[in-house]
């Protein structure tokens, strides 16, 4: 594919208003062509208005109609995949296999996504029927379905250019949902942005559907996403990224004279407890597979464990021996981009100041943007005097955490704020401190993995990809998972209509034959 480099707004390839960028290479420190246009408020707006226009035939298409759009993306991401994980590869420094893989969780996820419209259990259907003869008043027919929220806006996050990106989970969720998507490019990966992008349109041109239903702006600082935030056809946001940026937004959304939803993923250490049997029996294997894990995408996954807690006694050194191993034998590798880079290394600086000790560090970098890889060292005592320990380091550290006994771990479990998971590793006689634990966990996280880690995560049905403040602004939802369209619905009411207006998903005698409750049951 030609990377032109323009603004994408409905079906027009859009020239630079703000200036460019060119994309940079992070694993040799030089830019690549071409270059890239930054529009402002006005492309904001031009996107905006197309949105809205085209939500009214949108949000009405058939469900069949909009699984097929869907499935067309998927087709579509499939064409392109090599090409698309070569560039984003350039983009990242991240290999090449890996994003292929990524390219094809995407089409997966439109698939999937295609699968849920067509089923409709998302509409949530209900129907309480008239009750003419009820006392002392009747009762009149009601009907809900659940409707698309509006125009949604999209940050693409940085560290998944292409399932948590352009063509990623949140945009398949929210078109499944009926809605209109303006996506705001993340400047670490322009070229794999255009090229997702460009799959998303040709669906839209394909299906013959309104021009306004996707469109994708790219700016040069932060008053692109604040006038996407602030535009008034806009209707929620999405946001994966840091804690400061994820706050500014969503602050801002709650000043507009329309607040509005925005669900943020912001950040999460994904705390692994090992109780005492399990660290006798597994001690190095798991600290071994915890480092594995850690690992993953040098650090910059929003599932990757990077706190550690263990009871110091039988197993506890091969812990952390297998760790201290896993950690020295790690090649530094390519960071996403060199503000990420900075962080990293500032973060590591910042948890030593507070009284971490480096345990073990990885292979040297040598490249301007490797990340080593780090394991540091504290005493639970100390971890709970110093709450900023058990914050995110983005990149390939962890905190190994010595407790003396059970009540020290209970208590280090509760200085946690919210998490996207948490693992516990125990053994049957483990059993007693797990039902102590679970509790705590269960308010701080949105979802605890036994004997495993977070890592792989599935998308399904019952997947959670969300948690407690401040791992997401809004715990009641996932951002992964099929259940992730919820966020961009909400529920219509239906009451005493005839027959003929209703939606044809309400309409007496099923005519999609949908899953329906009617009187609750
Ligand atoms: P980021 O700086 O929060 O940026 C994410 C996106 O939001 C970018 O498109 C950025 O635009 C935009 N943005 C940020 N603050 C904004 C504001 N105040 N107003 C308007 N737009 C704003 O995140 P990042 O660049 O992806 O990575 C930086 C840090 O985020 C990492 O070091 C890491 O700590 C964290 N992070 C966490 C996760 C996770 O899953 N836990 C994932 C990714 C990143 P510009 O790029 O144009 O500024």
């Amino acid at each position: 594919m030609n990377l032109t480099g323009h603004l994408l707004i409905g079906a027009a390839d859009v020239a630079a208003t703000e200036g460019t960028m060119k994309a940079l290479n992070p694993a040799t420190d030089h830019l690549i062509e071409p270059d890239f246009a930054f529009g402002g408020a006005a492309q904001v707006d031009q996107a905006a208005t197309l949105a809205d226009a085209a939500f009214d035939r949108y949000s009405h298409t058939s469900l069949a109609e909009r699984a097929a759009f869907l499935e067309s993306i998927a087709d579509n991401l499939d064409e392109v995949r090599s090409e698309l994980a070569a560039r984003a590869a350039l983009e990242t420094g991240l290999p090449e296999a890996q994003l292929e893989g990524e390219a094809l969780k995407a089409a997966t996820q439109f698939r999937q996504f295609a699968d849920v419209v067509r089923r409709g259990r998302f509409l949530q259907l209900a129907i309480d029927p008239a009750q003419p003869q009820r006392q002392p008043r009747p009762r009149m027919d009601h009907r809900l379905q659940k409707i698309a929220i509006g125009p949604v806006a999209i940050f693409g996050a940085s560290n998944f250019p292409i399932s948590y990106s352009v063509a990623g989970g949140d945009t398949a969720s929210a078109l499944a949902a009926g809605a209109p998507v303006i996506l705001k490019a993340h400047n670490a990966h322009p070229g794999a942005s255009e090229i997702q992008a460009r799959t998303i349109r040709k669906a839209v041109q394909t299906h013959g559907l309104p021009e306004g239903v996707f469109s994708m702006v790219r700016g040069g600082g932060n008053a692109i996403g604040e006038a996407l935030v602030d535009h008034p056809l806009i209707k929620a946001v999405t946001f994966t990224g840091s804690e400061p940026g994820g706050m500014a937004l969503y602050r801002r959304a709650q000043l507009r004279p329309e607040p509005i939803p925005v669900f943020t993923e912001m950040t999460s250490v994904n705390p692994t407890f090992i109780l005492p049997e399990a660290l006798a029996a597994r001690g190095a294997e798991i600290g071994d597979g915890f480092i594995e894990r850690m690992l993953v995408n040098v650090g910059q996954a929003c599932l990757c464990p990077s706190i550690l807690i263990a009871i110091r006694g039988a197993g506890f050194d091969e812990l952390r021996n297998a760790m201290r191993k896993r950690v020295s034998e790690a090649p530094a590798r390519t960071m996403l981009t060199p503000g990420i880079h900075g962080a990293y290394v500032e973060g590591l600086v910042a948890m030593e100041s507070a009284g971490a000790q480096v345990i073990a560090a990885g292979k040297p970098a040598d490249a301007t943007f490797a990340g080593r890889a780090a394991l540091l060292e504290i005493e639970g005592q100390h971890l709970l005097g110093e709450p900023a320990l058990a914050h995110e380091v983005f990149g390939p550290s962890a905190l190994l955490v010595a407790v003396s006994d059970a009540e020290e771990l209970l208590a280090v479990a509760r200085s946690f704020r919210g998490q996207l998971s948490a693992a516990i590793h125990l053994e049957d006689p483990d059993l007693e401190l797990a039902r102590r634990l679970l509790p705590i966990l269960e308010r701080r996280t949105g979802r605890i993995v036994v004997n495993a880690f977070a890592h792989p995560q599935e998308v399904t049905y019952a997947t959670v990809h969300g948690g407690p403040f401040p791992a997401t602004s809004d715990s009641r939802f996932t951002s992964v998972g099929m259940t992730s369209i919820e966020r961009f619905l909400r529920p219509v009411a239906y009451q005493g209509f005839p027959d003929e207006l209703l939606p044809q998903t309400l309409r007496e005698g099923n005519p999609l034959q949908l899953p329906r409750s009617v009187d609750g049951q």
